[in-house]
């Protein structure tokens, strides 16, 4: 296991690649923000889609997929200082938080948007969720997947010309140079990029009963007869997730403050009590906990050192989220011991070695990191 130099990212996170010169893709992919983006031809290349998408319109000009979170009232704000008239879709979790709702209704009055909330049937969704979660260790895998198809598919079906996604992933968190420029989340993006492990909806029917029709909400129109373009917010304007907050906050999105179940983003995965178990896993398949993730953007910010990056993780540990895991089992209507099983399954043993009877990472970042924990 190679770790960057720069941040804290090791070379097992999906997406990263550690260079000849020690340095991670994510840490390039900031370098290509801050120096290699031409910020305002691509602010211009946005004037050009808008103009488009308005010409195109049939009403609304837009679709913003939005979870309520800080990025999505930074969407939102964005499109409305170009004068698009927007259509905000939530795909809504089976475990959507007080917190998350109120910052939805928020942004709806607030921003002055109109917005539909996207629930499928709950039975399926714990179905698919189990599947998922079996098959390929990826509790988030239905989530992500109905959260790209439902607004592409209403894009098409009501004729919107544009969705305007957020932070293009390769970019903030590690992608190759290729991937990191893109601007666009197409179907290639959606099968390489979308969390779906290569699956697409049909390799799940017949999965925990789940038949073709129930995973309708799931499915991409694949001949869809209109054009839409899909493009990453964060391929135009330089994306910030501290900024983006700060923006969203003066317009009256809240957070609590205090320590978060995972990573150590205050203002960040609050909208749904099942997030956190996407990344729960992360420590079985990667040797990564969710701070990893956002003390790397830290420090690329310059707010941090790599030596205070590491401190944090000793302190935080592996962060389980007990409650969440608890919540998930009584919604699967499984014992915790279910949860912990699958997880071991999917332990990677090419990072973890059993060392006197303990799994442990050889090499870790941590030396003396506690592996009875
Ligand atoms: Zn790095």
């Amino acid at each position: 296991m190679k770790y960057c130099r720069q941040c804290i990212l090791p070379d097992t996170r999906p997406g990263v690649s550690i260079a000849s010169d020690g340095i991670c893709s994510a840490c390039h992919g900031h370098e290509d923000k801050e120096n290699k983006i031409d910020w305002a031809a691509r602010a211009e290349a946005f004037q050009v889609i808008i103009d488009d998408a308005m010409a195109r319109s049939d009403g609304y000009d837009c679709i913003v997929p939005v979870s309520g979170g800080k990025d999505s009232w930074y969407q939102v704000i964005k499109a409305r200082e170009f004068g698009l008239n927007v259509l905000a879709i939530t795909w809504k979790t089976p475990a959507r938080t007080e917190i998350g709702q109120k910052n939805l209704d928020d942004m709806v009055a607030n921003l002055g948007v109109d917005h539909l909330d996207y629930t499928i049937n709950p039975d399926v969704e714990r179905r698919f969720m189990k599947a998922a979660y079996e098959g390929v260790g990826a509790t988030g895998l239905p989530m992500h997947m109905a959260l790209f198809a439902i607004p592409i598919r209403l894009a098409v079906q009501m004729r919107i010309p544009l969705i305007l996604w957020g932070e293009n992933p390769q970019l903030e968190y590690g992608g190759n140079e290729i991937e990191r420029l893109a601007t666009k989340l197409d179907a290639d993006w959606l099968a390489k990029h979308g969390c779906l492990q290569s699956t697409s909806w049909r390799d799940w029917v017949g999965k925990e009963g789940l038949s073709e029709q129930e995973l309708a909400a799931y499915r991409v129109p694949e001949n869809p007869g209109f054009d839409v373009r899909s493009v990453f917010l964060g391929a135009f304007f330089k994306w910030n997730s501290y900024e983006n907050t700060r923006i969203a906050e003066e317009h009256g999105f809240s957070y609590q403050a205090g320590d978060r179940k995972t990573g150590t983003w205050e203002f960040a995965d609050i909208d749904c009590d099942f997030i956190s178990l996407h990344h729960v896993t992360k420590w079985q398949k990667f040797g990564i906990t969710r701070a990893f993730d956002n003390l790397s953007v830290q420090i690329r910010y310059g707010q941090i050192t790599r030596a205070e990056a590491i401190e944090t993780v000793r302190r935080l540990g592996t962060q389980i989220p007990e409650e969440d895991v608890q919540k998930f089992c009584a919604f699967q209507g499984l014992p915790e011991s279910w949860f912990w099983e699958v997880a071991e399954k999917f332990r990677n043993t090419k990072i973890w070695k059993r060392i006197d009877g303990v799994w442990q990472i050889p090499g870790f970042l941590i030396e003396d990191w506690n592996w009875g924990q």
